[in-house]
């Protein structure tokens, strides 16, 4: 029996992980529980009799602690934002594998977080279901030549006018059910900008041999093309368990069905373009990973600011872009190659962004 942690497990993938781990009867030890505010952790943890973590107010250096007391094979990280960088680091510095849902560790630690990894002798296997699609596609063809990967275009790629967007109407995901921050960089294709960058990192592959579609359903989760010219996909219902439990079990699902089958009497899969003009920062995203140094960091937390700012209702929707945009204006060609140069360059372009906030006419 694998023995796992949950970091982040009262958000949207650590209940995805819980409800299989329950409904499903899977063969996991649960070995202790980690959210950062929601007292809902203290039931969760007496289910599976395990020890928990609640953050908030916490110091420093509490995570390790309790990662170190409490040891699992696999820690998944699910925890949202730029505060998932540290865990994974704490996780990676105790030699435990890790489960990352967390793309912003991989945005933010790019070569870092890597290079890290491998010094501790510990696999980061993906868990975003595009990356776990590729991650499992490369396996099968290690000389593949191109990542496609599949964007579900959000709730307004066929809005043309966007300029009086509610929270609500971005909150409102066509297809996922995720939490709020991932939710809204879906609506600005933000979320695939950061899939670009975190597959390019993960994968090793340059910007130009990453190519984004639009792919309304979210059946196909990405492709790889291979030399011949052929493409090969993996497909299931948008559902984040597969991803999950798949990353938890190093790929090798023992249970039979664990996502609903697919009902191929009735099934359109639809690919298209997307345009740069509309979605500004996905097209940015390709301009920070062909450049990384600094920029993938600026546009990360540029992002994240920006975001939250919206769902604070302290910004209007299409204010988001344009606070991005102008940090990457700034320059951030400096390597960042250790956690503490990351985080200054975290502080400073986070600061850039707060200005860009009270710059802002706002609402
Ligand atoms: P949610 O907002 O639903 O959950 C976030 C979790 O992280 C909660 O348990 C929350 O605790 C915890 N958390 C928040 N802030 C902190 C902090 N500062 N320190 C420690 N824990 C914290 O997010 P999602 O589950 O949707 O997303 C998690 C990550 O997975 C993100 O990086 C996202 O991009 C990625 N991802 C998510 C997908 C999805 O389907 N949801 C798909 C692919 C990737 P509390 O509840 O106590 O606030
Ligand atoms: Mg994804």
């Amino acid at each position: 029996m694998r023995s796992i942690i949950i970091l982040g497990a009262t958000g949207s993938i650590g209940s995805t992980c819980i409800n299989a781990i329950i409904g499903k009867k899977l063969d996991f030890q649960v070995k202790g529980l980690v959210s950062f505010s929601d007292p809902g952790i203290i039931a969760l943890a007496r289910t599976f009799s395990c020890p928990y973590l609640l953050m908030k107010g916490k110091k420093d250096g509490e995570l390790l602690e309790f990662l170190k007391e409490n040891r699992a094979d696999i820690v998944l990280n699910g925890i949202a934002g730029s505060a998932g960088l540290k865990a994974s680091l704490d996780v990676i510095s105790l030699n435990m594998d890790l489960a990352l849902a967390n793309k912003e560790s991989i945005v933010l630690g790019g070569s870092f977080l890597f290079s890290e990894a491998a010094r501790n002798g510990v696999r980061i296997i993906p868990v975003d279901s595009e990356h776990s699609c590729l991650y499992n596609l490369l396996r099968a063809f290690p000389d593949a030549r191109e990542l496609v990967i599949t964007a579900s275009g959000g709730p307004f790629y066929n809005r043309s006018n966007t300029d009086d967007v509610t929270i609500g109407e971005a909150l409102n995901h066509p297809t996922w059910k995720m939490g709020r921050k991932i939710t809204i960089d879906s609506a600005t294709l933000a979320n695939k900008g950061l899939e670009v960058i975190e597959a390019g990192f993960l994968f090793g592959f340059p910007a130009g041999r990453i190519r984004v579609t639009v792919h309304r359903q979210s059946v196909v989760h990405s492709l790889v093309k291979v030399s011949s010219g052929a493409y090969y996909a993996q497909l299931t219902p948008p559902d984040m368990t597969l991803p999950i439990i798949s990353a938890l079990s190093d790929g090798k699902v023992s249970i039979d069905d664990i996502v609903e089958p697919l009902d191929f009497t009735n099934l359109d899969l639809t690919f298209r373009s997307w345009d740069k003009k509309q979605f500004p920062l996905l097209d940015a995203a390709y301009m920070c990973l062909e450049r990384k140094q600094g920029w993938p960091i600026a546009f990360n937390m540029a992002n994240e600011v920006a975001v939250n700012a919206f769902l604070d209702g302290r910004i209007p929707y299409n204010r988001i872009a344009e606070i991005v945009l102008d940090v990457l204006d700034g320059n951030w060609a400096s390597e960042a190659s250790s956690l503490a140069e990351i985080e200054q360059m975290m502080a400073a372009a986070k600061e850039l962004a707060c200005k860009g906030l009270a710059r802002c006419s706002c609402i």
